[in-house]
């Protein structure tokens, strides 16, 4: 088995922008294997290598039953059209939110061999590929919602069992530690 744990919502890794994939060897291999194993054994549509705390840009989707992986994507959109409907994250385990996205897109990239690759994808396969490849730059599903949406979604994830309420930690100055936090030695 390669299924890995999978990071959670208030993981920095899940904001932190991923690099480029450079060398497509056996390494890269194993990661899409283990992105798309679990991805699999969490029946998700897509995995993102950042939610595996790796900071590559390589996604994997299956969606409609179509299972395969795209490296370094870059996306085009050939209309204007857009869709509205429920999104998850396996980051934010168990919630869903009304989400709008594009309703077609291009994505252009790399297998793990590196030979060229293109989804053409539209409704649920453009709603992950578009999920996915945010979670390369940092972003969640979360930052395209309305400041309502978030507002609501953000109550819910601290609600949430999975969400460790002790982090982030809020950092108090003590009046007797005048600018040192943790009231140690100066
Ligand atoms: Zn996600």
């Amino acid at each position: 088995m390669t299924v890995q744990p999978i990071r959670l919502f208030g993981d920095p890794v899940l904001r932190t922008p991923a690099e480029s994939v450079v060398d497509f060897d056996a390494e890269l291999r194993k990661l899409v294997a283990d992105l798309t194993d679990t991805m699999r054994e969490q029946n998700g549509a897509g995995l993102a290598a950042p939610q595996l705390g790796v900071g590559l840009r390589v996604f994997a989707f299956d969606v409609d039953d179509v299972l395969g992986h795209l490296v370094n994507p870059v996306l085009e959109f050939p209309d204007e059209e857009e869709q509205d409907g429920p999104e998850g994250c396996l980051s934010i385990p168990g919630l869903y939110f009304d989400t709008k996205r594009r309703l077609n897109v291009v994505a252009k990239g790399f297998n793990s061999y590196g030979d060229p690759m293109q989804i053409v994808g539209t409704g649920l396969m453009a709603r992950c590929v578009q999920h996915e490849t945010d979670h390369l730059d940092g972003v969640l599903f979360l930052d395209r919602l309305d400041p309502a949406g978030r507002k609501e979604a953000m109550k819910a994830i601290r609600q949430a069992d999975w969400y460790d309420r002790a982090a982030p930690p809020v950092v108090k100055v003590s009046p007797h530690g005048a600018g040192n936090p943790f009231g140690l030695g100066r």
